[in-house]
């Protein structure tokens, strides 16, 4: 039996990033458990058809599209192809992102490193709202999502400095789009995860000598998981959200409180 709940979600369509892994496959499988039709989008094919399968298990509605998020052609392609296939976008979250190397002082790392980070986590979520943005619009309205981190709340010996500024520089951008858009009733927020068990901080943590003390450090006392996150973002894109936008919510046991 449906609810007012489960209704709202009816026909709705939804854009993942970095959906072949991690909080992004949770979310997208999120969404369908709702069903909702998702995009599954990422540079990782292999993962993305995998998210696509487990989707299609449940009975949901899922495509793949491959891009990289730092191309503006690719990401164009990527809104073109959710909006034909599915009839249009309510949701996004823009989660594609790379933690590299927490190991390497500022003093060493390389430019094209910085480049990349800075491509991929900042530009990247940029031109995923540049395109998602008229499309919602059109709709008459639609949720934002986009992932920071407690990396974009305070500093971190564990975090390289780009992926920490590109994660400070979502939650600007966050704030400035969400005033820029709420006119046109499209909310847009930022979430903070800390630390949740995904392959990314399981290599992230590998590479920095203060495991222990990092995991130590959380008031919950656990890791995240991933659908902790995925049951958060769903709720922002929900009614229930309705009067929240240009928030940086953390997700996180504590770590940040
Ligand atoms: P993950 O590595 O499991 O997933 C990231 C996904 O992004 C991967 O599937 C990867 O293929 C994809 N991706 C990377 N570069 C891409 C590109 N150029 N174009 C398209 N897709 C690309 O990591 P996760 O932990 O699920 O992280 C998801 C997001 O959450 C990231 O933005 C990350 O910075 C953020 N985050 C994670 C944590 C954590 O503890 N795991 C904490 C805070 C923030």
């Amino acid at each position: 039996m449906s609810s007012p709940q489960m209704d709202e979600w009816n026909g709705k369509v939804a854009l993942v990033t970095g959906a072949a892994s991690g909080i992004g496959r949770a979310t997208a499988s999120a969404f369908a458990e709702r069903g909702v039709a998702v995009l599954v989008a990422d540079i990782d094919e292999a993962g993305g058809e995998a998210t696509v399968n487990s989707i299609n298990e449940i009975g949901g509605r899922g495509e793949f599209f491959p891009l990289d998020v730092a191309s503006d052609a690719q990401v164009s392609a990527m809104v073109e192809r959710c909006v034909e296939r599915f009839g249009g976008l309510d949701y996004a979250l823009n989660n594609a992102g790379i933690e590299g190397d927490g190991s390497v002082g500022l003093a060493d790392l390389a430019e094209d490193e910085w480049d990349r980070i800075m491509a991929v986590n900042l530009k990247g979520v940029w031109l995923c709202m540049k395109h998602e943005i008229p499309h919602m619009s059109q709709r008459g309205g639609g949720a934002i999502v986009n992932s920071s981190s407690v990396a974009g709340l305070r500093g971190s010996r564990a975090s390289n400095v780009a992926y920490s500024a590109s994660k400070y520089g979502i939650l600007g951008m966050t704030k400035t789009a969400a005033l820029q858009q709420a006119s046109q009733n499209i909310r847009i927020n930022a979430i903070c995860p800390g630390l949740i068990d995904t392959a990314m901080s399981r290599r992230a943590l590998q590479k920095t000598e203060n495991v222990s003390q990092v995991a130590s450090a959380i008031p919950l006392g656990r890791w995240g998981a991933a659908e902790d996150i995925a049951r958060a973002v769903t709720w922002l894109c929900s009614e229930q959200a309705s009067y929240i936008t240009g928030a940086a919510l953390p997700i996180d046991g504590g770590m940040s409180a």
